[in-house]
């Protein structure tokens, strides 16, 4: 069994040599945790949040959609409690200039005395006591850098989406029960970032807030529990690498009644990529203190004014991206050779299809492109005629494409083709004017 660092270098390694990531600045020595997604990550991606986005918002009707803008004003963040509390305790060593979580567990004896050790540059005594670091990136809005143009890059994206709430609602003329569904930027600077694009200082959210009647919330949180795991089953992972974990009690965020994750089991061991959040009227009440303006709820048929428990769904993108990465890598022999496959569920697959001329003569070319030119117009289609065709196999093997149409010398006698599962490895034979048909079929669901 390779060992589990092994599988984490050896997805980065595909990842950068396919073009699914790349680190961020790279030709400048790299910009911590933050990463970039290239050709075939960007459609990964997007094909992970369009799915997110048809199931939570385009299948619903009681789920609106909402972008709002990363720059808020910074009293979002004072009525949330990320200006008091989201914080960390963190100690610097004043020799190496080094920063570290004051429970950072290489760090020997009590910072800030004098048998503390610093892990990196090994002195004694240089360790300064804990001092609180904020995690929001600060900067400042209009020509002035003073404190009262601060503003923050959102540390979350579901602030957004709570002091909309109102809007949509008119808007939309929805009734609670209801909810409010976002993707979008959320940025922390994260003191120990790091697994690839698991914890990175910049990334996406998809979040879902549910708007529900006190008293029904409990009924809400199951719902949406079970709502969540179906959806991450129909990814297509293995149903033995995901679980729920609930939070203790010491676990639970200040705004939460009651937290489940969704964890998947990465090489790095079961973390959590999903959340699922009863915030009760935490972030309402908050809002409707700091802004004073009424964020009640007025229900018509009974004349009952509350304010509206938030049952949330918060799922990071760039973390369901690693985690269907990671899932799809497989290891294989195929004939006394290795094959590297990226299993991907054909839906989530950036590319659909690859069509290949097996040699680039006798009328071949010009039948590929043909077939090529036709089924572009349906699915997201790669052409290949660069090599062996065993070798462009492999490379489409390692891009996950789903199938592998190639145009031999049959082809050019009767306009058939050969597809190639890429799971099963056995070959159709296909009339090339039923290609699309037959693509469409295999890619459902
Ligand atoms: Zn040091």
């Amino acid at each position: 069994m390779p060992s589990p660092d092994n599988v984490m270098d050896k997805l980065v390694s595909l990842a950068k040599r396919r073009g699914f990531v790349f680190q961020s600045s790279e030709i400048y020595g790299g910009l911590g945790s933050v990463w970039d997604y290239g050709p075939l990550g960007v459609e990964l991606k997007k094909n992970i949040k369009e799915r997110w986005w048809r199931a939570m918002v385009h299948e619903r009707d009681d789920i609106e959609g909402l972008d709002a803008a990363i720059l808020m004003h910074p009293k979002v963040w004072e009525a949330s409690g990320h200006v008091a509390g989201f914080t960390d305790p963190l100690v610097d060593c004043k020799q190496c200039k080094n920063r570290f979580r004051a429970d950072d567990p290489r760090i020997k004896g009590t910072p800030g005395q004098p048998d503390a050790q610093c892990p990196v540059c090994g002195m004694k005594g240089t360790l300064t006591a804990p001092r609180l670091f904020n995690l929001m990136f600060k900067t400042f809005m209009g020509p002035v850098e003073e404190d009262a143009a601060v503003i923050y890059l959102r540390p979350e994206t579901a602030q957004g989406i709570y002091v909309n709430y109102l809007n949509v609602l008119q808007a939309s003329r929805q009734k609670v029960p209801f909810g409010i569904a976002q993707i979008g930027k959320a940025f922390r600077n994260e003191i120990t970032p790091g697994n690839f694009i698991f914890r990175t200082r910049e990334f996406e959210q998809m979040e879902m807030q549910f708007f529900v009647k006190p008293g029904t919330d409990l009924e809400w949180f199951e719902f949406w529990k079970a709502q969540r795991m179906q959806w991450v089953q129909g990814l297509g992972l293995h149903a033995e690498k995901l679980r729920f974990h609930q939070h203790a009690k010491d676990e639970l965020a200040h705004y939460a009644k009651d937290a489940y994750d969704i964890q998947y089991e990465f090489p790095f061991g079961w973390q959590e990529f999903e959340g699922i959040h009863n915030r009760t009227d935490f972030d309402l009440s908050r809002h409707q203190q700091h802004s004073g303006k009424k964020l009640e709820y007025v229900d018509t048929a009974t004349n009952e004014r509350f304010v509206p428990y938030i049952v949330e769904t918060s799922a990071g993108a760039d973390r369901t991206t690693l985690v269907v990465l990671a899932d799809a890598y497989h290891e294989e022999e195929v004939s006394g050779e290795k094959r590297v496959v990226m299993r991907f569920h054909p839906a989530l697959a950036p590319i659909k299809a690859a069509v290949f001329p097996l040699v680039n003569k006798d009328g071949m070319p010009e039948l590929a492109r043909r077939i090529y030119d036709d089924v572009r117009r349906h699915v997201n289609v790669f052409y290949d005629d660069g090599g062996s065709i065993g070798r462009r196999y492999r490379r489409q093997d390692e891009a996950g494409t789903p199938f592998g149409i190639t145009i031999d010398g049959q082809s050019t006698q009767d306009q058939t083709v050969t597809v190639r599962d890429r799971d099963t490895l056995l070959q159709d034979r296909v009339a090339a004017d039923r290609l699309v048909a037959y693509l469409t079929e295999q890619l459902k669901g």
